[in-house]
């Protein structure tokens, strides 16, 4: 069984290897010879993982997943959601990202959020979606080095360090990424032997 995770992203990869075992091949996006940018002009996480597993499906004709993630802040009515990764311009500075969520946080005194991860698998005979939560709070200030975009001032619930002072294997735990690739993986487990891909 062959199946392609629609990402550039060597660490997302290498992840989600890790799980499926080897009875499952995974490739990425270069080894199908896709070096374009894919499609992302949806506004929800659903929509755009859809639309970049739906192209490369259409477009090279491989069973394949796409991601898509998104911190939703409650008091900000889940912004920036799905545009998490450009919410303070078109930089994509997570620096310049946490800069304007905390301002814009200054004076609510709900700091609860979430980070959410929606994977959409396509194959030529079904097309299902997976998703991943985990709850938590807004910090008032940055807090650990570890990790990546908003990890230094999320506060996961129950734990007492942020995702940036985790170590990555406590990250993959309990992240939104670990459990949507978690129910994705056990999926694809499930249907080894059958045709879906
Ligand atoms: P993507 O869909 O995985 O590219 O994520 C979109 C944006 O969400 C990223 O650019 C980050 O700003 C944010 N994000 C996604 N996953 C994480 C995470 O694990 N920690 C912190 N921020 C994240």
């Amino acid at each position: 069984m062959k199946i392609c995770f629609a990402t550039n992203n060597l660490h997302k990869l290498d992840e989600v290897r890790h799980l499926l075992g080897s009875s499952i091949e995974l490739v990425g996006l270069k080894e199908i010879g896709c070096g374009e940018e894919l499609p992302e002009e949806q506004d929800t996480l659903e929509g755009n993982s859809l639309q970049k597993a739906q192209y490369v499906f259409d477009n090279y004709g491989v069973s394949c997943f796409a991601d898509d993630t998104g911190l939703e802040v409650e008091a900000l009515d889940g912004a920036p959601g799905v545009y998490s990764a450009r919410y303070a311009g078109e930089q994509r500075s997570s620096d310049d990202n946490i800069a304007l969520l905390l301002k814009n946080l200054m004076d609510k005194n709900n700091r609860k959020a979430r980070f959410r991860t929606v994977f959409t698998l396509v194959t030529p005979s079904i097309t299902k979606q997976f998703e991943g939560i985990v709850e938590g709070e807004i910090l008032e200030s940055r807090r650990g080095s570890g990790g990546f975009g908003y990890d230094p001032i999320f506060l996961p619930t129950g734990v007492s360090q942020t995702m940036a002072e985790l170590s990555m294997e406590a990250k993959n735990e309990i992240s939104h990424r670990g459990r949507a690739t978690r129910e994705l993986v056990k999926y694809l487990k499930s249907q080894e032997g059958s045709s879906i891909l």
